[in-house]
């Protein structure tokens, strides 16, 4: 018996711990907050994402990447927030969209960054799967806020496609979307759908980018593997700058 829990107690203390927020009870974020003081905000929207995909790619594609963070550096997982702007509704008047105001999304992104910090984070990682322009602009607006009035806290607020600059192009609801689709929740997709006897285009399916049928999991996976060697380090740098 004793020796069974000096295994498990040290197989516990060398585990990188992490959680998905609203389903962990107070001492289990106390514990991994004392570890591992990061929390990870992934943002989506709800947005036409052509007829293959479901309108929460975004949320759903950040919040798989902010799963696979925690879980190579540890920290907790909110849950995805589906508000955006400056979507494809009143960019190509696509419907299955809700768009908000650039207002609304700075608004709530400094009150995230303002509570997690309240509530004890040291490191703030947010993730948007959305990087319409004014988007990116309506979050980077509260983030340089907020880094300005708490340089004590390590904020990394970015788009998912800028680990994968060079190497992967952005895309909407395209080849690389597509794929990060069908790693993350594959039966969410239907490439049946597509219209049979053409590519896609931006205006006829709010495609941008390659055609959706080339995608697949295991470019999913390549992707994947790309945008951990590059966010991992900066996440672990800003973690031993800002612990203590
Ligand atoms: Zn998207």
């Amino acid at each position: 018996m004793a020796e069974y829990f000096k295994g498990k107690i040290k197989m516990i203390s060398t585990e990188i711990k992490w959680g998905r927020y609203e389903n962990l009870r107070p001492a289990q974020i106390e514990a991994i907050r004392a570890q591992t003081p990061i929390a990870y905000l992934p943002w989506g929207a709800l947005e036409w994402h052509s007829y293959h995909a479901p309108i929460g790619l975004d949320g759903i594609k950040a919040n798989g990447l902010c799963k696979a963070l925690a879980q190579e550096t540890g920290g907790v997982v909110l849950p995805p927030i589906y508000v955006g702007t400056d979507t494809i509704k009143p960019y190509k008047g696509f419907h299955h969209t809700i768009d908000h105001s650039a207002e609304t999304v700075t608004k709530l992104c400094r009150e995230f960054l303002t509570q997690l910090t309240d509530e004890g984070f040291k490191v703030i990682v947010l993730v948007t799967g959305h990087y319409g322009g004014g988007h990116v602009e309506a979050i980077q607006k509260a983030a340089e806020e907020f880094a300005a009035t708490h340089p004590e806290i390590g904020l990394w607020a970015f788009p998912d496609s800028e680990p994968l600059e060079g190497v992967f192009p952005k895309n909407h609801a395209a080849r690389g979307e597509t794929s990060f689709q069908l790693l993350f929740k594959p039966e969410l997709v239907d490439l049946s759908t597509l219209p049979p006897d053409r590519e896609t285009t931006l205006d006829d399916d709010g495609v941008w980018g390659e055609d959706p049928r080339r995608a697949s999991a295991e470019e999913g996976q390549q992707m994947l593997k790309v945008f951990l060697e590059n966010a991992v380090p900066k996440i672990r740098r800003l973690l031993q700058q800002n612990k203590l």
